[in-house]
């Protein structure tokens, strides 16, 4: 089973079940969360750059 890292909080995400994901330049990011997803989206750049920032909220 291939998994993802969720950008946002760092979490392990498994790819063929992620119900959360999103596009963002060309590449495709899981999340455990919607929560997470919608913080991604706020500011991808902010994660993509900083790294897992741990749980929003
Ligand atoms: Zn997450």
């Amino acid at each position: 089973m291939a998994k993802a890292i969720d950008p946002v909080c760092g979490m392990e995400v498994e790819t063929q079940t992620a119900q959360y994901k999103t596009v963002y330049k060309g590449k495709i990011y899981y999340f455990c969360s919607n929560m997470c997803k919608v913080e991604f989206e706020k500011n991808p750049d902010y994660y993509l750059t900083k790294g897992p920032q741990g749980m929003p909220g």
